[in-house]
């Protein structure tokens, strides 16, 4: 088998990166010939973890046919979220934990998709199926990432086996779950550096909703005041976004990690979608959504509902 390349979505995050690293392993320990790449650079929380566990930063691509001629996903498969050109290489396998949209083969493959709330949780699955131990620097990206996707184990998008994934990977890379956790988190929370830009799309997916598409950002932060003094330049950059992409929405989620709360910020021709997604209005463009946490199984869902229905 020639060389697969192995990454996860754009603006990649610590469940897109580490899964890649520890699949990578895994296939490496299978006698495949692969590499973990990322397409982009890690953010602040995911640079904490990688150095935390001393693990090599993804080299960063944005095309794969150049190189390979087959491709592994984790933590993805909707083609816009993924290289450019997916068109042009063979999906080999899909390892993921998301809705299944804008997919599709021209050759059987590999598929794993478990509503689980981190993909990592799989890849410990997967290193038990195939009876490899798993390292303790990989059982620290694997667990920085199901911190990372649960805000520690706080997120609807939890379940029981993440929790006790997440606690077999502590015991493993021998930190303590709670502590290292909310450290990592904490590391990705500082947004005083960020530009409006970057708070915007560090971790910004497009989705395809109805006949719209639809922008969704995620900021964590431990207080969200800091992102909304900064409302103004932020709403002037998504009104420039929306115009150069023609989005049909774009939404910013301010999540507070430690209140696991969320604050909505909202603008686009379907601001009046938003409000009846939520059933609520939006106050000059914002509006607080408790107990919001999850862009993927609180946000797209409501949104998706409302803009297949027009
Ligand atoms: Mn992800
Ligand atoms: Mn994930």
């Amino acid at each position: 088998m020639s060389k697969v390349l192995v990454f996860g979505h754009q603006n990649p995050d610590t469940d897109t990166i580490g899964s890649a690293i520890a699949l990578d392993y895994l296939l490496n320990e299978l006698s495949h010939e692969s590499e973990a790449v990322a397409l982009g650079k890690p953010n602040d929380e995911t640079a904490y973890a990688l150095d935390y566990f001393r693990l090599d930063v993804p080299r960063v691509i944005e095309t794969a046919a150049d190189e390979v001629s087959e491709v592994v996903l984790v933590d993805h498969n909707e083609a816009q979220q993924s290289v450019s050109d997916i068109e042009e290489v063979k999906v080999k396998a899909v390892v993921d934990h998301h809705r299944i949209a804008n997919f599709k083969t021209s050759d059987p493959l590999y598929y794993r998709a478990e509503p689980l709330g981190c993909t990592a949780t799989i890849l410990l699955k997967l290193f038990k199926e195939h009876e490899v131990t798993v390292p303790s620097d990989i059982a620290g990206i694997l667990l920085s990432a199901i911190v990372s996707d649960t805000l520690l184990l706080k997120s609807p998008t939890c379940t029981p086996e993440d929790v006790r994934a997440a606690e077999e990977l502590a015991e493993i890379a021998g930190v303590s779950l709670d502590e290292y956790g909310l450290n990592m988190l904490k590391a990705g929370a500082d947004i005083s550096e960020k530009t409006a830009k970057e708070i915007l799309n560090d971790d910004a997916k497009t989705f395809d909703m109805g006949s719209e598409t639809v922008r969704i950002g995620q900021v964590n932060v431990v207080d969200t005041s800091d992102v909304m003094l900064r409302k103004e330049d932020i709403l002037e950059e998504m009104r420039e976004e929306t115009r150069e992409h023609d989005y049909g929405l774009y939404v910013l989620l301010v999540t507070d990690i430690l209140e696991s709360n969320s604050v909505a910020i909202v603008d686009g021709p379907g601001y009046r979608q938003f409000e009846i997604a939520f059933s609520k209005p939006l106050q000059l463009n914002t509006v607080d959504l408790e107990g919001v946490v999850s862009r993927k199984k609180q946000v797209v869902p409501p949104l998706n509902d409302v803009f297949s229905k027009r």
